[in-house]
């Protein structure tokens, strides 16, 4: 009875496998077209600054459009991306991407700082690295409106030359972010070394911070330690107005959640900032 039984789930087991690496080779295959045809597609997730009470900035996140498939999440061909050695070419899409939306932005009145996530495999490349740069350069459009966002993990993965590229990008006006901060095993020796601008705490931290009064602690003494170091504390993961409240009154710059917006499209972001209390209206520039 036992083998019976056993020798079925294997059974069963084994299908899955294969079902499981058909499905991902379909994905491997498709990607590389997916990111030449324009199935990809950025979604932008407002970042609302608490002392102004506005959304200067949104973060890029990216969707892959699947014609049979529907929307497929990031979490799963962005880790096919990395094995596959595709990542700098979807970064370039993403960040090409971003500073068309950036241009659209600004010709209607609505100037938004966008920021982009850079996989540990990009950072390998210097190339790659210089390419950004020279992208942002090209299209004629404020560097400093551009943010990096680079997971606590690629950082403290290859510390020396993170820190070498970082400081390379900030020196150049880029501004970054450390991402998923909290759950990265960095030391607080390392965080002192980065040269960023701001942390992003992690959002398991964040969900359940009115419940959970470990998490209250962690994320208190995490924008406290930030703020001695000259970081900027941004919180993902706000999913209601006492997270919000709460992280405000306790000195977080900046705040980015389900309770604010979902990751949105682009024409919808537009419209969810005007029709809110959040739109930033900034001085008219003088264009050059
Ligand atoms: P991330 O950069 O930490 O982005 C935040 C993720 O948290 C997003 O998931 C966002 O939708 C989700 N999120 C934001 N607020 C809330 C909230 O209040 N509640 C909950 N439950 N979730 C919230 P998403 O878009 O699925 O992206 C997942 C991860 O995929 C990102 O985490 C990032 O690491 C990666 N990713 C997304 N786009 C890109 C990209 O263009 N390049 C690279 N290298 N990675 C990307
Ligand atoms: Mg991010
Ligand atoms: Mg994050
Ligand atoms: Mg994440």
């Amino acid at each position: 009875q036992y083998a019976k039984s056993n020798k079925l789930e294997y059974q069963i087991y084994d299908k899955q496998i294969d079902q499981h690496t058909v499905e991902r080779l379909q994905l491997i295959n498709g990607l590389k077209s997916a990111i030449e045809s324009d199935q990809l597609v950025l979604y932008y997730q407002p970042k609302l600054c608490l002392k102004k009470n506005a959304v200067i900035k949104v973060e890029a996140l990216v969707r892959w459009a699947h014609p049979e498939k529907g929307m497929i999440p990031p979490d799963v061909f962005i880790p096919i991306a990395e094995k596959t050695g595709q990542m700098n070419a979807l970064t370039r899409w993403v960040l090409e991407t971003a500073i068309k939306q950036y241009k659209q932005w600004r010709a209607k009145g609505i100037e938004l700082g966008i920021a982009i996530n850079i996989s540990a495999e990009n950072l390998k490349d210097s190339s790659f690295c210089q390419w950004v740069l020279n992208t942002i350069s090209q299209h004629q459009v404020p560097i400093s409106a551009f943010t990096l966002e680079i997971t606590e993990d690629a950082v403290v993965s290859d510390l020396d030359s993170a820190i070498m590229q970082l400081s390379y990008w900030r020196a150049k006006g880029l501004k970054l972010s450390i991402d998923d901060f909290g759950t990265g095993y960095s030391s607080l020796g390392q965080l002192k070394q980065l040269p960023v601008d701001e942390v992003k705490i992690d959002r398991s931290f964040v969900q359940q911070l009115m419940s959970n009064t470990d998490d209250q602690i962690i994320v208190k003494s995490t924008i406290e330690l930030a703020h001695n170091l000259n970081l900027f504390v941004v919180a993902e993961g706000v999913e209601n107005q006492d997270t919000l409240d709460w992280l405000r009154e306790r000195g977080c710059e900046m705040a980015q959640g389900y309770h604010l917006s979902k990751p949105i499209s682009g024409s919808d972001l537009e419209t969810w900032l005007l029709q809110s209390e959040y739109f930033y209206h900034s001085t008219p520039q003088v264009q050059i």
